[in-house]
């Protein structure tokens, strides 16, 4: 390990091919001021359509310190922060998006921060400057929505834009599941983690590429990966249908005695609360199954050990 570079940045890039050199040039100076020449900046190439590859190639060859990865075709944000995590060098890590709306000189400050002990220095938008007012609402009740269904506690108005211990990298890198959703698995990992307070700029060049479409489906990747509570919605319902059937019986049960219930509608309300019940409570069984199968399918480790002390120092640290 002590070979080990003092830094590794991973930047996803897709469609970046106007604003990326001028993110190289400030990322660059920055590490440069922060750790001087040990650093690594790994660009990966989500598989854009424009000149994203020839620019990296490009700058590639100018600045010894770029590794260029290029992904066979588009794989999303998550999955190309992802490809450059496995491939990382870096006693510490940085993630930050290519596109200037983190700004690159934060490294020093968030290695100062790490460097007093903590696994995750994660930065947290104070604002977002330049967003819609839709974008920065559904981003706000998104974060909050997790955060209530959710038992990890995934930090709110966070993105990826974060600095990690290589111990933490490690750990997020052999967690094999394929939806992934890493904000939330590096809260997951726990171990002593802060925040940074930061403001997000705006896009330095082109636009988002988080579109309605693909915020929803981050949306749903962090809420199905990080909690089973949709699928106890039959549980909620079956509890809310028994009450419903308890009153109804009753209801049926007095027209029938009195006489005041046309023929044939007794059986009738009765075979519908009956069934209708039993299949909800059959849903909200299967629901458990299914989010305890779920849950067993990610392969996730049961536990993280951060620390162990021993007297006799027998025992083998982390
Ligand atoms: N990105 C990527 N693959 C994608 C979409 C985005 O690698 O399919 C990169 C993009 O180049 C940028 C970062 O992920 O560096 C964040 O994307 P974007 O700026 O579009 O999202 P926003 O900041 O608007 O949430
Ligand atoms: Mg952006």
């Amino acid at each position: 390990m002590s070979a080990a570079l003092a830094l590794s940045i991973v930047a996803p890039c897709y469609n970046e091919e106007a604003g990326l050199a001028a993110f190289v040039a400030r990322m660059s100076a920055a590490a440069q001021a922060a750790v001087g020449a040990d650093y690594e900046l790994i660009l990966v190439d989500d598989g854009s359509r424009d000149r994203t590859w020839s620019v990296i190639r490009g700058l590639s060859a100018d600045h010894p310190r770029i590794v260029g990865v290029r992904l066979s075709r588009n794989h999303g944000h998550q999955l190309a922060v992802t490809a450059g995590l496995s491939r990382v060098r870096g006693r510490r890590v940085m993630v930050i998006d290519a596109d200037l709306q983190d700004p690159p000189e934060l490294v020093g400050p968030m290695i100062a921060r790490l460097d007093e002990g903590y696994d995750v220095v994660f930065g947290r938008r104070r604002q977002r400057a330049g967003e819609s007012i839709f974008k920065r609402a559904t981003a706000s009740l998104f974060y909050r929505t997790l955060a209530a269904l959710t038992e990890t506690e995934i930090p709110l108005d966070t993105g990826d834009f974060r600095l990690m211990s290589r111990r933490i990298v490690d750990r997020l890198n052999a967690m094999p599941e394929r939806d992934r959703f890493i904000r939330g698995m590096v809260a997951w990992l726990g171990g002593t983690q802060t925040e940074f307070l930061y403001d997000r700029d705006p896009r330095l060049a082109g636009e988002t590429h988080y579109t309605l479409r693909r915020m929803v489906r981050l949306a749903i990747d962090g809420l199905t990966g990080f909690s089973t509570a949709p699928l106890r919605l039959a549980m909620i319902l079956a509890g809310f249908g028994l009450l419903v059937a308890g009153a109804l019986l009753v209801y049926v049960l007095w027209g029938f005695v009195t006489h005041s219930a046309t023929p044939g509608w007794t059986s009738l309300a009765l075979i519908v609360v009956f069934f209708s019940t039993a299949q909800l409570a059959c849903l909200a069984i299967f629901g458990e199954y299914l989010g305890r199968t779920y849950m067993q399918s990610k392969g996730r480790p049961l536990y993280m050990i951060d620390e162990i002390v021993a007297g006799d120092a027998s025992e083998a640290r982390d």
